[in-house]
């Protein structure tokens, strides 16, 4: 029998439908709503429309969202001042600032705006440089090396929004990772790194396989739990997958067609999971409701 499905779409509305709680309950409480702030550097139409749909899904739970837009040729200097600014308003929950690790090439607003494809970067910008000046509490991305300290220390703190979709939607499957041998295949630091500490904290026995691994078929065929996370379609492959496994696709690319497709080759993966999400409808759905999820945890410390 095939694997069941797992669908991020639902998933991801039933949690931006508790942010919303979340958020009407923190306005009323706090006479305001919690405030996103999603800095943009460069100056191109796709990025505006990225930046129209941000602020949709954002008020569609009652998050104000601000988009301070600062042109292609900003220095890190003049970047760094309205990001220490902003980290000092009270009125200011979460930051968000867009790096080239995070949004190089396809990535996963391609899912969430089918009609761009790939933002022009300020590559004079030292994207760690300019993290560092949010602190944690704000970092809704996790993306900060004191976020990223802090989830591998085992302390509070937001984590990243994709590693976390990944989670939730393992959650959805009846999934409890602890005891399974869990494979990521992928060591990014926005995506197989930060889920390898998730998995290890809910006790899972991780292992991490990327580019130079030798023998993927073996490692994969390991995992009660595949998380391909690589961005090479169809890269992990069906007869690799363990009888019974779960699988989650977190990868984006687009074939010859244009279409968007999964590191999984889903059909004949889908033959041998037990459960299996999509692509699209699967992670990237929830990259933005965990992005929202994480605006409100931040909003709550005050
Ligand atoms: P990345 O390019 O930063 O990292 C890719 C990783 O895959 C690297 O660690 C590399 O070692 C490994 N890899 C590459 N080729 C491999 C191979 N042949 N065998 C084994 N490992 C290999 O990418 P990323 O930012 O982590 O994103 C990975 C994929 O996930 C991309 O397709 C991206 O678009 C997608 N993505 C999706 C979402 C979402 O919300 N669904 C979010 C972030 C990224």
């Amino acid at each position: 029998m095939p694997g069941q499905l797992i669908d991020g779409k639902s998933v991801a509305a039933a949690v931006r439908e508790q942010v919303r709680g979340r958020a009407d309950a923190f306005a009323a409480r706090h006479g305001r709503p919690p405030g996103l702030e999603v800095v943009l550097v460069g100056d191109d139409a796709a990025s505006q429309v990225y930046v129209r749909n941000k602020e949709r899904a954002s008020g569609k739970v009652g998050i104000r969202s601000n988009v301070p837009h600062l042109p292609a040729d900003t220095t890190a200097g003049r970047l760094g001042e309205l990001l220490t600014r902003l980290d000092a308003d009270p009125l200011v929950d979460g930051i968000l600032s867009m790096t080239v690790e995070a949004f190089d090439g396809d990535s996963w607003w391609d899912e969430w705006d089918s009609d761009r494809d790939g933002l022009p970067l300020a590559v004079q910008i030292d994207p760690d440089a300019m993290l560092s000046q949010i602190r944690a509490g704000k970092d809704v991305d996790g993306l900060t090396n004191e976020s990223v300290a802090r989830l591998v220390c085992d302390q509070p703190g937001l984590r990243p929004c994709t590693p976390l979709g990944c989670m939730r939607l393992l959650a959805e499957a009846g999934c409890d990772p602890q005891g399974k041998h869990a494979v990521i295949v992928g060591r990014s630091k926005l995506v197989g790194k930060p889920l390898a500490h998730l998995l290890l904290q809910r006790n899972a026995t991780v292992t991490i396989a990327h580019s130079r691994t030798k023998s993927l078929a073996d490692v994969v065929q390991q995992g009660d739990i595949v998380v391909a996370a690589a961005g090479r379609a169809g890269l992990v492959r069906g007869a690799w997958i363990k009888p019974g496994a779960v699988v989650i696709d977190v990868g984006i690319n687009r074939d010859a067609e244009g279409r968007l497709r999964g590191d999984v080759d889903f059909e004949a993966a889908r033959e041998r999971a037990s459960w299996i999400t999509p692509v699209p409808g699967g992670v990237g759905p929830m990259t933005i409701a965990m992005l929202l999820d994480n605006t409100l945890d931040s909003a709550k410390r005050f």
